[in-house]
């Protein structure tokens, strides 16, 4: 970089020190409250190159971003991602980045875990629902829990620290998750309890699968001591300890609970369409100035302008009515 660039302010005073990048939109399970089971996908030649992934995330790391999460649709099924991981790793060496990590759904960490962790990734997100292999089957339609677990024990035994993601679902998994949490903190796992958020057009209908996780707190709290801590991580879960089991639960409510005054992060497409807000439509379009030249100034401007315009916060819904998504797209174009 031969300019100091004075990095990425929003409207509101906010500092955007973290990029997700979603690299793929495809996925090798169809989980039901985030894909309906016949998915379209992006046509494979609008996807952005790993080379041109590796450039757009070099220029936001010289903008000031600090924390990069690679996310899809499913990141580990990406043809060559370790690549990506690899080209980006250099910035951890440099300094120039502080975190890289992953949201991955484990079907594929026993086989990847050891290299991620040689790359510098010290953190993962594994999105997990349910510790029964039958209703594993059921919520994911094609994943398989065994294979799994395989890829959490490979990514411990790399020294990976992993968080369980857990989306509460109303009838599926709310009794379980006591017991989820207890098999997370055993194994020296973090844990997240997720609303359901209204995204894409789903098979099922989503005012059947949303629990208020104000709900599932107070129930827990008659089995578990829950004290409020103030620890964070750079995202929108509040935790708190669990005197039982030693262990730190998050929760993330989108729906019950604004979580934007502090959002620090924007999200890239794998088609170089940046969002500004999860909860919004408006998007900025960085694949052409990426296309246009050589050179990264188009681009720098063009991110300039999308985070100039960065929304105060989102208004998700889940309308009874209509039963329309509040956001046309899927969890996947975005990662979550
Ligand atoms: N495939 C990876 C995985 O499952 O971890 C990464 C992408 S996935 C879209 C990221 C996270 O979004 C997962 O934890 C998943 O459970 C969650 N998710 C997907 N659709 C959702 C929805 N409609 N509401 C809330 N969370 C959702
Ligand atoms: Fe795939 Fe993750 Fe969506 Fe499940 S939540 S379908 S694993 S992208």
């Amino acid at each position: 970089m031969d300019f100091q660039d004075p990095g990425m302010i929003d409207p509101f005073g906010r500092a955007i020190s973290y990029l997700r990048v979603s690299v793929t939109d495809r996925c090798d399970f169809r989980c039901t409250y985030c894909m309906a089971e016949d998915m379209t996908f992006l046509p494979k030649r609008d996807l952005l190159s790993l080379e041109e992934l590796d450039r757009l995330t070099t220029v936001f790391i010289e903008k000031g971003v600090k924390k990069l999460r690679l996310t899809g649709g499913e990141p580990l099924v990406r043809k060559n991602i370790m690549h990506l991981v690899r080209q980006i790793s250099r910035h951890l060496k440099s300094g120039a980045l502080e975190e890289l990590t992953l949201t991955t759904n484990g079907s594929q960490l026993s086989r990847f875990a050891a290299e991620l962790a040689d790359c510098g990734v010290k953190r993962i997100n594994v999105s997990m629902d349910t510790l029964d292999p039958d209703k594993f089957h059921a919520i994911t339609r094609w994943g398989n829990l065994p294979k799994v677990m395989e890829g959490i024990d490979a990514a411990q035994k790399a020294g990976l620290q992993i968080k369980i993601n857990a989306v509460a679902l109303k009838d599926f998994n709310d009794h379980e998750l006591p017991e989820m949490m207890r098999w997370a903190h055993g194994r020296g796992m973090d844990m997240t309890i997720i609303e359901t958020m209204p995204m894409g057009e789903i098979d099922e209908d989503r005012t059947d699968q949303y629990l208020p996780l104000s709900l599932l707190r107070a129930q827990l709290e008659q089995q578990f001591t829950l004290s409020d801590i103030p620890f964070k991580t750079g995202g929108p879960a509040r935790y708190v300890t669990v005197s039982e089991t030693g262990g730190r639960l998050g929760f993330i409510t989108p729906m019950t609970h604004n979580f934007c005054e502090s959002c620090n992060r924007v999200r890239l497409t794998c088609t170089g369409t940046l969002y500004m807000c999860l909860g919004q439509d408006d998007a900025a379009d960085l694949r052409a100035p990426l296309r246009q030249s050589e050179g990264n100034e188009l681009l720098a401007n063009a991110i300039d302008e999308a985070i100039g315009r960065k929304p105060k916060g989102h208004d998700f819904i889940i309308d009874r009515n209509s039963k329309k998504p509040a956001v046309a797209r899927h969890m996947s174009v975005t990662g979550g």
